[in-house]
């Protein structure tokens, strides 16, 4: 399943990988834009390998940065598609936001930098792909592999909250796989910074709380509850809300009309989690800490986070 790579291995690193050397965002004065400027990365130092895919906003390659053999995904994304959509700002927060998270479940963004047409982001490469994909090719997920998946979630979120991020947009196809199988979130052109409640609506429909349907100030609760659409969608295939019309979805979300098909190959302990998540109370709901204790993840999960199977 493994993306063969074009490049080959990566020796072993010459520098430690790009940690010292990140570039931070361009501070707002250009005198001091000019200064960081000496440091900043610039296509110069990749290889351009294999097309990876498209997205809204630009493409992205397969690339190998000269000096250490590293390789990254490169995301280019060009300046005319970002002001025609006024995407600056969400982009700014994307970067400045992923690029202060260092999780073993979090996509990395190494570095950023432009030129006069685009802006490039250093990715993390993730062999596997979308684990979208892989689920709508499986169908659904074995409990051992839905279990790991929510476990490591679980852990990057708390992480996450911990810096007082919230993702708010967690779906299958924002998450990623390594070449081991694990988790990666990606995408966090939905998050926010803040310790405050928020009112923004956001995120992709069936995967929204009930207090972001209803426009109500919402929390870090959000993302607890997209664990709860998740595991469900991992067990059974399709979203737990899912309905012909939006309008229905959202309704069946307000009123947390959850009902589990009779398929035998979901536990009841898997059950007992996902109707702990979803809850409309969002302070009623269970917390991650209390996800990664749960019987079912603690039987199921592999603690390594890696799922090949
Ligand atoms: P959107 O524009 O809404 O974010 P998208 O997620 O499909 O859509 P991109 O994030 O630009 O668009 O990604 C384009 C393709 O490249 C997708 O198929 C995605 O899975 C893949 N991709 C993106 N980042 C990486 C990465 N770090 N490693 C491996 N594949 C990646
Ligand atoms: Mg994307």
């Amino acid at each position: 399943m493994a993306r063969p790579s074009p490049l080959p291995p990566r020796p072993p690193l010459s520098r430690p990988l790009f940690s010292s050397q990140i570039p931070s965002l361009p501070p707002p004065t250009p005198q001091t834009e000019k200064k960081q400027k000496k440091e900043e990365w610039s296509l110069a130092d990749f290889e351009i390998g294999k097309f990876i895919g498209e997205g809204k906003f630009g493409k992205v390659y397969l690339a190998r940065e000269k000096q250490s053999g590293y390789v990254v995904a490169l995301k280019v994304i060009f300046k005319k598609k970002l002001e025609k959509y006024r995407f600056h700002a969400h982009l700014r927060r994307e970067i400045e936001i992923q690029h202060g998270l260092n999780h073993p479940n979090v996509l990395r963004l190494f570095a950023w930098f432009h030129d006069a047409t685009r802006v490039f982001l250093v990715l993390e490469f993730a062999a596997r792909g979308e684990l979208y994909k892989v689920l709508r090719k499986l169908h659904h997920f074995s409990e051992k592999r839905a279990a790991t998946y929510i476990a490591s979630l679980a852990g990057a979120l708390v992480y996450c909250h911990e810096k007082h991020v919230i993702h708010r947009d967690i779906k299958p196809e924002n998450l990623l796989l390594d070449i081991e199988g694990r988790l990666k979130i990606a995408d966090f052109g939905w998050a926010v910074q803040s310790n405050a409640k928020r009112k923004t609506m956001c995120g992709t429909i069936d995967y929204l709380a009930p207090e972001m349907v209803e426009n109500k100030a919402h929390d870090y609760a959000v993302d607890n509850w997209t664990l709860g659409i998740l595991c469900y969608e991992f067990l059974y295939g399709i979203p737990p809300f899912e309905a012909e019309d939006q309008k229905d979805t959202l309704n069946r979300i307000v009123k947390v009309d959850l009902k589990f098909p009779s398929t035998p190959h979901v536990s009841a302990e898997a059950k007992d989690l996902i109707s702990k998540l979803l809850v409309k109370d969002s302070s009623k709901r269970l917390s991650l800490k209390n996800i990664l204790k749960h019987p079912w993840i603690v039987k199921n999960a592999d603690p390594t986070g890696s799922c090949c199977e």
